[in-house]
């Protein structure tokens, strides 16, 4: 369903940062623009042919939106076309919108290039697509962290952003549905402090028969990586250039 352009946590440069879209005719719904996002979008031709782009930031860690500048900029400029920012619908949204209107003036984005667009004004943005919500879960004490839920007309796709919010999880898997998707970050490693679900409590929190339904992402290693394979979980991998493929394939030989 939804595509990378990163599958990493904010230090795994290797796999980049973790970055998710949907790109339907010359429409593109970015999640996501952390520091290595714009660099790897643009290598596989994310911003060709495109017409209307839609930024969802989860949060304002430097891993999810510090390459957002670029892709504004670079639309406007290179593609004549204005990026739409998406705004939760709940009571913080004017906090959202501060935020990030505050960051993109440091680092010389004006207001006149680009929009603020409420979730719930999604509509007919993608085919079958019936409204997007933005809710809060719980991740770095310091700001405000958003799941993303988009919701199609057969289904429901849950992006957790950056958490460790059971109570969050809990809800999103009592309701899962048999069409519908979940992506979530995890890790292998248990530390005080922890901002991320673990993949220990991820299988106490979904069922088994669950499983073919949850894909992770945000590997912080190559460990949670492997690890949320073996255990059976979906793994999120990131597209690739068409450069970058035949390397691999030249490699291989
Ligand atoms: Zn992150
Ligand atoms: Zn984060």
């Amino acid at each position: 369903m939804l595509k990378f352009i990163g599958t990493g946590s904010a230090f795994n440069t290797e796999l980049g940062n973790t970055s998710a879209y949907i790109k339907e005719d010359k429409t593109l719904l970015l999640i996501d623009a952390g520091a290595t996002a714009f660099a790897r979008a643009k290598e596989i031709g994310l911003f060709d042919e495109i017409e209307h782009v839609y930024v969802i930031i989860t949060h304002m860690h430097t891993d999810h939106v510090g390459s957002l500048g670029n892709v504004i900029e670079y639309c406007n400029i290179f593609k004549s076309v204005t990026p739409n920012l998406i705004l939760t619908n709940d009571e913080t949204a004017e906090t959202q919108e501060n935020n990030l209107r505050e960051y993109l003036a440091k680092v010389g984005i004006t207001e006149d290039d680009y929009e603020f667009t409420y979730a719930d004004m999604m509509e007919e943005v993608f085919k079958g697509l019936i409204k997007i919500e933005l809710k809060q879960v719980t991740h770095s004490k310091k700001l405000t962290s958003y799941a993303v839920e988009l919701y199609f007309e057969d289904k429901v796709v849950y992006y957790t952003g950056d958490q460790n919010d059971h109570a969050y999880l809990k809800k999103v898997a009592k309701k899962l549905k048999q069409n519908d998707i979940v992506y979530t970050d995890c890790t292998a490693r248990d530390y005080k402090g922890r901002i991320h679900v673990s993949l220990d409590e991820l299988e106490q929190i979904f069922d088994q028969k669950q499983k073919d339904q949850i894909t992770c992402m945000h590997f912080d290693s190559f460990a949670s990586y492997s690890e949320a394979k073996s255990r059976g979980f979906k793994v999120a991998s990131r597209e690739v250039s068409k450069e970058e493929l035949l390397k691999q394939i030249a490699n291989r030989r």
